[in-house]
């Protein structure tokens, strides 16, 4: 019965990326950072290497996070004896661990905000391939059984239409899928009940305060759906944590076993 379930699941794979080439044809793909037109894509999978959807001049504008790391949130720590960078050694986080794709600099806050708000969505399709390709050996060693984005409040995502957050980590159960990973999205047992200002403005203790009981369990789910199961928790960035970590507190509260999250950037 598992067997059948994922040769479907592959079947559907396959439909979804000749559906993907047929309406490239149709659309051409551009580059998310200079804007020209990327040649059609051919091979999706991640050993190709590659990442077909930005072109190899601007690729190299990107910035991974390099050793020594953060031990809990994967940010570059100058002394490499540390275990944990100042934000981690200063706050008690409720996630396990987690990993951040790109330094949030000046071309990972083009795409991420062109994502965001110029509803450039297929930014996150280029995102999820690299992330896939780069941290899925570590996704391997965790083994998460579910995936959730963080969620939106629901005025504001009807105001922009999507969660960013959603249609990175579906890209990412998608190109985690082709490579015969499958871990589910479920974007609507975590839910944000309470609209709050933008975490940016504010200083750290605020943030604190601001973000607490902004997110529950929705009220159409079972709260024990994911006792001692492992979540990965997708955001688009990373800060001080303090969403992901609030996150993490309420699904531990359900008796969710450990929380891991997978950001596109960090800064
Ligand atoms: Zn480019
Ligand atoms: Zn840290």
């Amino acid at each position: 019965m598992k067997q059948r379930k994922q040769i479907g699941k592959t079947g559907t794979v396959f439909w979804k990326q000749a559906g993907d080439r047929a309406v490239s044809l149709l659309f051409p793909r551009v580059c998310p950072l200079c804007g020209r037109i990327l040649p059609p894509v051919q091979n999706t999978l991640l050993t190709s290497g590659d990442n077909p959807y930005i072109c190899r001049d601007c690729y190299r504008e990107l910035h991974f996070p390099e050793e020594p790391l953060c031990f809990l949130c994967s940010r570059p720590i100058r002394d490499e004896t540390e275990a944990y960078c100042r934000n981690c050694a200063m706050t008690v986080h409720y996630f396990d661990q987690g990993k951040a794709l790109l330094m949030h600099d000046e071309a990972a806050k083009k795409i991420l905000y062109d994502l965001k708000y110029h509803n450039r969505r297929d930014n996150a399709r280029m995102l999820a391939f690299e992330a896939a390709k780069r941290l899925q050996e570590w996704i391997g060693q965790i083994k998460p059984d579910v995936i959730i984005p963080v969620p939106l409040h629901r005025k504001r995502q009807l105001e922009r239409g999507y969660n960013q957050a959603q249609l990175l980590a579906g890209r990412l159960s998608e190109i985690l899928a082709s490579e015969k990973i499958f871990i589910p999205v479920d974007s609507r047992f975590l839910v944000r009940v309470r609209k709050t200002s933008a975490q940016k403005q504010l200083q750290s203790a605020q943030r604190i305060e601001n973000i607490k009981g902004a997110f529950e369990i929705s009220y159409r789910e079972d709260p024990g759906k994911y006792k001692n199961r492992t979540i990965l928790l997708v955001d688009d960035i990373y800060t001080t944590g303090t969403t992901i970590s609030e996150c993490a507190k309420v699904l531990k509260e359900t008796g969710a076993g450990k929380v891991f999250f997978l950001t596109f950037s960090i800064g």
